[in-house]
């Protein structure tokens, strides 16, 4: 599953660092998750970084985007592929 901020984000720009996969951005208000991003740290962590970190417990589990582990780990092998080609658009 992907997560998602709630409006209760007090924007302490402490969740966005912590992301492995670049995952979460300002947006026009409050920070957001790109859920096309977003493997809730599967493959990387054994729990949710930016939820261990939020001090206002605002980052539940996307409704619209609800994966499972296999998923997750197939958007995971994805996102690395992606990043390991540079020159992708040739
Ligand atoms: S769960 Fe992990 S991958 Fe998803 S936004 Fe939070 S830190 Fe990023
Ligand atoms: S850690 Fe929580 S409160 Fe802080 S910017 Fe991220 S979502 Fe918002």
């Amino acid at each position: 599953m992907a997560l998602i901020i709630t409006d209760e984000c007090i924007n302490c720009d402490v969740c966005e660092p912590e992301c492995p996969n670049e995952a979460i951005y300002l947006g026009e208000q409050i920070y957001e998750i790109d859920s096309h991003k977003c493997t809730e740290c599967v493959g990387h962590f054994d729990e949710p970084q930016c939820v261990q970190v939020c001090p206002v417990a605002c980052i539940p589990v996307n409704p619209q985007f609800i994966e499972d582990k296999e998923t997750l780990w197939q958007k995971y092998r994805r996102l690395q592929l992606v990043a390991a080609k540079p020159d992708a658009a040739t």
